[in-house]
């Protein structure tokens, strides 16, 4: 081939290479409530007053669904005592993420054994879907917690759920599209330890952390992990100290709103910018909730903002 040809070959040669579409994978934020949700059971405050009348307000436990729109596989982060509000949002979807038949997805990741994250599992037992074989991946603590507690070990005995250790700080895939990492973060572990999750798309890198005790505690500086992530669920449960009037902080720890604004605004990153930064977890007594709107303008001029349901993430 002449020289002078050669640069106008290889340009038909790349024209007619046929080509691959990028793999498309999503994130659907599910709930942003903290685990009893809003309204929570037999409260009458104002705000859970307020959603009970206009189901604008209501809120759902932190979950989030990830969809692997190329492969087409969904999985649930979580299995929140909403679990069943939370699979009609997905079948309403216009993605139409979800399977037809009893084992709708193709597996749930579990943070611990809180009841806002796990609870749901009772929805794909017998009573209920008797999902088949439904892959649940959480810590070896989580699993065997769940192998050895009724009614979890039944649903296990029963093959409607099939556990899959993870191994923390491992990557494990899920699919062919996206890579989870665990991370051990601090919490109150009666029943099992408690990990958030970095969950790696083709584009983009999310950070599932819906519990923590305190950012101090954790062995890891928050930082260095938002450094490393492109859009980050953080724990947000409470707005500031003794929001709950009947009962101490130091009882459930969590940073406070406050005191993660603060942690971000001293935070000057060395390379690229902030991540996209999206509060969950939010309590019932948490004034981000609404009505008043001084704390929304707070954390709105630090350039942060308060997950909403249906909020879709590109990954
Ligand atoms: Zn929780
Ligand atoms: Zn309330």
């Amino acid at each position: 081939v002449p020289t002078a040809l050669a640069p106008l070959l290889a340009s038909l040669i790349v024209a007619a290479t046929p080509t691959i579409p990028a793999p498309r994978v999503e994130a659907i934020v599910l709930g942003i409530a903290q685990d009893a949700g809003v309204p929570q059971a037999n409260c009458r405050c104002a705000r859970c007053d307020r959603a009970r009348r206009n189901p604008r307000h209501r809120h759902f436990a932190s979950s989030l669904a990830l969809l692997d729109l190329t492969d087409r596989k969904t999985w649930l982060v979580e299995a929140t005592p909403d679990v069943r509000e939370q699979l009609d949002l997905l079948a309403a979807h216009p993605l139409q993420p979800l399977r037809e038949g009893r084992t709708p997805l193709d597996g749930v990741l579990l943070t611990h054994a809180h009841v806002g994250h796990y609870a749901g599992l009772i929805h794909f037992g017998r009573e209920a879907m008797g999902s088949r074989g439904l892959p649940v991946h959480c810590t070896d603590r989580l699993a065997s917690f769940l192998e050895t507690n009724g009614p979890w070990s039944l649903a296990v005995e029963l093959g409607h759920l099939a556990l899959r250790r993870i191994e923390v700080e491992r990557p494990f895939p899920l699919g062919a599209h996206v890579t989870v990492t665990a991370l051990t973060v601090p919490h109150r572990d009666e029943l099992s330890d408690t990990v958030a999750f970095v969950i790696r798309g083709p584009r983009r890198t999310l950070l599932w952390l819906p519990d923590i005790d305190k950012w101090e505690k954790w062995d890891r500086r928050l930082e260095d992990v938002l450094a490393g992530v492109d859009v980050a669920l953080l724990d947000a449960t409470f707005y500031s100290g003794g929001e709950l009037p009947d009962r101490p902080l130091r009882d459930v720890p969590h940073p406070t709103v406050e005191e993660t604004l603060a942690r971000l605004a001293a935070w000057k990153p060395e390379v690229g910018a902030r991540p996209r930064i999206l509060l969950i977890h939010v309590n019932h007594s948490n004034p981000l909730l609404g009505p008043g709107r001084r704390e929304a303008r707070v954390v709105e001029a630090a350039g942060i903002e308060v997950a909403t349901e249906g909020l879709r993430l590109d990954l």
